[in-house]
């Protein structure tokens, strides 16, 4: 099935899991295996990094920016914008490999490589914008000013939720400024990133440039070498908190930089003025889309009690509404979770929530065919309950209720991630305390709409558990390079700063 989508992507039975300025054998390696979701079927086997195809990538990262530093921006920007022209024609074929792979509705995944499209473009405009300051000198005949370089190999480690976007995210800015990249995939979603890493290094070789992108497949191992590696300046990591406060802890040891995007409990505050109608529909996008498999899903939904009963049952009847199935076919909203354990981790987290004094409103169970689907589930439930603060990657939406909005603002905030929140409000005022430095303690703080969904143009991360990175939009390229402060003399004496003599 699909047979041929996979093959104008270049994927095989086997495949090199490793591009190191070319692809290496996958001979004589171990292989994983990449399963569709949705039926179990095998897609397709990757060929794991050893540790001496992991010191290949890295040499090749190190080649390929030694040259590419020095490459005018504008130009590295061109190499970008032909790559967003190529994922354009491959758009329809990667988007349903996408939906294969992690068994997002095909909406999701021809959007998700949309949004790797939109990526190069800000990237490519990036690369004429990447200003640094002049600075007023207190010395006469001085000048200050501040340029940004090239920083060096950026090590990008991927989730599976997002298998492309959130790499093209980093390599995009990244390219643009003057860096080379390694890739680590997450294990379970090597076929995706094969794919692009084909799209890539075909595009750099029509284009006569070295290709800055390489490719590591490998599971956790790779990432932890990455992370002890001084040859990588800085990691880029997505995904759960647990990988993050490891990643942390080793870059931190050798003095590098990590930009980390991390897991979520994202929550929404539903008033008593708001319009219901657009919150239910936002509200079951966020909680129930990609089968509540994205950092930003809506976990926790804090509503006013006078509208609580009657909003969960017009919810609930949503939930009882929507389609299950194939993610590719027309129709489906809900597709499979992305593994057997993802399905266990949620029966385990419903029947711990029901133990801590949750009652399940609707959903919750099995979904009786092959792959791995559930039923998503909306659970009543109190702020102190202790699974209520965990992120269960799975549909499940906690709903508490509040009187005071101070109230509904400290539960949001009661927990120990910081990504993505939302109120739902016509009054001015209470959108105005949401987003106000007493309110939501986010990354990212919307009116109006739900957790996710978020365009590329604005930063894009969160705060405490979350990590503190920033990707994207805005001014996140800053990461990606070093900052350099420079003072220019163009007279003939030598002042110094604070006024301090030293005669010799
Ligand atoms: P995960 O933490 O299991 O794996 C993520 C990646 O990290 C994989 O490539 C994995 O191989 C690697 N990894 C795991 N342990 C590592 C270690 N000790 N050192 C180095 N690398 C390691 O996450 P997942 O299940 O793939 O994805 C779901 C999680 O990712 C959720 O928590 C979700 O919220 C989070 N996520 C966050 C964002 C964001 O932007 N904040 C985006 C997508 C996903």
């Amino acid at each position: 099935m699909f047979a041929d989508v996979l093959e104008r992507l270049g994927i095989r039975e086997h495949n090199s899991g490793v591009f190191a300025g070319r692809w290496l054998p996958a001979e004589g390696r171990a292989e994983i295996e990449s399963l569709n979701p949705a039926s179990g079927e095998l897609l397709g086997r990757a060929a794991i990094a050893s540790p001496a195809d992991y010191e290949l990538a890295v040499a090749a990262a190190q080649d390929a920016f030694q040259q590419w530093r020095t490459v005018p921006a504008p130009q590295r920007g061109e190499f970008i914008r032909r790559f967003g022209l190529a994922l354009r024609e491959h758009k329809d074929d990667l988007g349903l490999l996408v939906t294969l792979e992690t068994g997002k509705i095909l909406s999701e995944g021809r959007g998700e490589v949309q949004e790797m499209i939109d990526m190069c473009d800000f990237a490519v405009g990036l690369s004429r914008q990447l200003y640094g300051l002049t600075i007023a000198s207190e010395r006469p005949q001085h000048t200050m000013l501040e340029q940004w370089h090239p920083l060096g190999p950026v090590g990008i480690i991927t989730a599976f939720n997002f298998p492309v976007a959130v790499w093209a995210w980093n390599a995009a800015v990244a390219a643009v400024c003057g860096d080379s990249c390694l890739w680590k995939p997450s294990q379970l979603t090597p076929l995706t990133a094969i794919a692009v890493q084909k799209i890539a290094s075909k595009v750099a070789q029509d284009c006569g440039v070295p290709c800055v992108f390489q490719l590591c497949i490998g599971d956790s191992d790779v990432g932890q070498r990455m992370a002890d590696d001084t040859r990588l300046p800085l990691i880029s990591a997505t995904g759960s908190c647990h990988m993050g406060r490891s990643v942390a802890a080793a870059v931190g040891k050798r003095l590098g930089r990590s930009l980390l995007e991390l897991g979520g409990n994202n929550a929404a505050i539903l008033t008593e003025s708001a319009n219901l109608d657009l919150a239910l529909r936002a509200v079951a996008f966020a909680a129930v889309g990609t089968a509540g498999q994205r950092c930003t899903t809506l976990r926790r939904l804090i509503v006013h009690e006078s509208i609580a009963g009657a909003f969960v049952d017009r919810l609930a009847g949503v939930y009882r509404s929507i389609k299950i199935g194939d993610p590719w076919e027309d129709g489906v909203l809900v597709g499979p979770l992305i593994r057997a354990l993802a399905v266990e981790q949620m029966l385990a987290a419903l029947k711990r929530a029901q133990e801590q004094g949750g009652e399940i409103v609707v959903g919750g169970g099995i979904v009786d065919r092959p792959g791995n689907f559930v039923e998503p589930a909306i659970v009543r439930a109190t702020p102190d309950m202790p699974i209520v603060g965990e992120e269960t990657f799975a549909p499940i939406l906690y709903v508490l209720t509040y009187r005071e909005l101070e109230e509904a603002i400290a539960i949001h905030n009661g927990v120990e991630q910081g990504l993505s929140s939302a109120i739902f409000t016509d009054r001015f005022a209470e959108a105005m305390q949401f987003l106000s430095p007493a309110g939501s303690d986010c990354g990212i703080a919307n009116v109006n709409i739900g957790t996710s969904g978020a365009e590329i143009g604005g930063a894009f991360g969160g705060e405490k558990s979350t990590g503190g990175g920033r990707e994207a939009g805005s001014d996140s390229w800053k990461a990606y390079m070093r900052r350099q402060t420079c003072t220019l003399n163009y007279g003939d004496s030598l002042p110094l700063a604070q006024g301090v003599e030293f005669t010799v």
